[in-house]
């Protein structure tokens, strides 16, 4: 692309700012997007602390506009953009396991482009290879989901096997966890789920989750296993990165359950021999899905669009990036998007 484009910039502490940068252009495998909607993940976190940057983000839908050669997507290709940079080549993107890459590219030096890695931004760069396709009757926002809001926690219902026949107990009603609820009511499993605040708890029920109990109550661990006939939960996902609700997860599973951790954060002390010889527990990282299980999520994007809309609770224009970031700190919000045009 010529000539300049809007990308948010965090300046200072809960100071953010919409500079202008030149626009990338497209080289080799790279690709060109506009971005039509770029949804809000951790990065508030950034704007909370003051981490200065102009590089924000890591979600995004929107527009094929340039491309440098004939390749996967062609000019006017709606698609999803997959995170990071990684080599296309190994074993880990060979396989779908694209997120696992150990080599991965630096886009500006393959390019020689300056900018183009934010999402929270006009356009971006990505290898044509990590662009999916959106069909038609999908609404880009909803596809956009297909990043974080539901992309961690199928990930993680997948690799636990997660069905019908299951209660999942889910920690965290934010940006991911709330997408969790979603892909587990999918799976026509029942949910149960931690949460403190009310706005999230009750959002949460409104997606499906059969009870939502509060982290703080210190008979919750008890009612937990009460609702489980005093077995356990079959099968739990971390979705806060706090070591409370992963050590309260990992107690609350049935023995032979399955755990797995979404969220990041500080390190969890494991018992090798009570949680995992005797219990016999199943512990998972999740932080993304299989190239593979795009479609799945497509299908569950096509089906549960009503509740979509409804765990995408407001939408900013870019200039009103600190708006939205003001929003989330609040934590009165299920996920957020941004649109870098409007
Ligand atoms: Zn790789
Ligand atoms: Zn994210």
């Amino acid at each position: 692309m010529n000539g300049a484009m809007k990308v948010a910039a965090i300046e200072g502490e809960r100071h953010a700012a919409v500079v202008d940068v030149p626009a990338p252009h497209a080289a080799d495998e790279f690709a060109v997007v506009k971005v039509l909607a770029a949804p809000m993940c951790t990065e508030y976190k950034m704007y909370r602390n003051g981490s200065a940057s102009q590089v924000i983000g890591h979600e995004a839908a929107g527009e094929v506009v340039e491309i440098a050669r004939p390749g996967r997507v062609k000019v006017g290709d709606r698609v999803v953009v997959m995170p990071l940079y990684p080599c296309g080549t190994c074993r880990y993107c060979v396989g779908g396991e694209f997120i696992h890459c150990e080599h991965s590219v630096d886009p500006l030096a393959a390019t020689g482009n300056s900018t183009g890695v934010a999402t929270y931004a006009q356009y971006l760069i990505k290898q044509d290879w990590l662009l999916l396709p959106v069909p038609d009757d999908i609404a880009i926002d909803h596809a956009a989901m297909a990043c974080c809001g539901l992309g961690p926690t199928f990930g993680a219902l997948e690799r636990m096997g997660v069905d019908a026949f299951d209660t999942v107990l889910i920690t965290g009603l934010g940006p991911v966890g709330l997408g969790g609820v979603i892909n587990a009511r999918y799976r026509g499993s029942r949910v149960l789920a931690v949460e403190s605040n009310p706005y999230r708890a009750s959002l949460a029920g409104e997606l499906g989750a059969e009870e939502v109990f509060d982290p703080g109550d210190p008979d919750t661990p008890a009612r937990i296993r009460d609702r489980t006939g005093g077995v356990g939960v079959d099968a739990c996902v971390d979705c806060t990165g706090v070591p409370a609700a992963q050590r309260l997860l990992i107690d609350s599973a049935r023995r032979r359950g399955s755990v797995a951790f979404v969220g990041e954060g500080a390190a969890l002390e494991i018992s090798i021999s009570t949680d995992m010889i005797r219990k016999g527990l199943t512990l998972e990282g999740s932080w993304h899905y299989n190239l593979a299980d795009y479609p799945k999520i497509l299908q569950i994007i096509r089906s549960f669009g009503e509740k979509l809309s409804r765990m995408i609770t407001h939408e900013f224009p870019l200039a009103k990036v600190a708006d939205a970031w003001e929003l989330q700190l609040t934590g009165e919000c299920g996920k957020v998007v941004l649109h870098p045009w409007s």
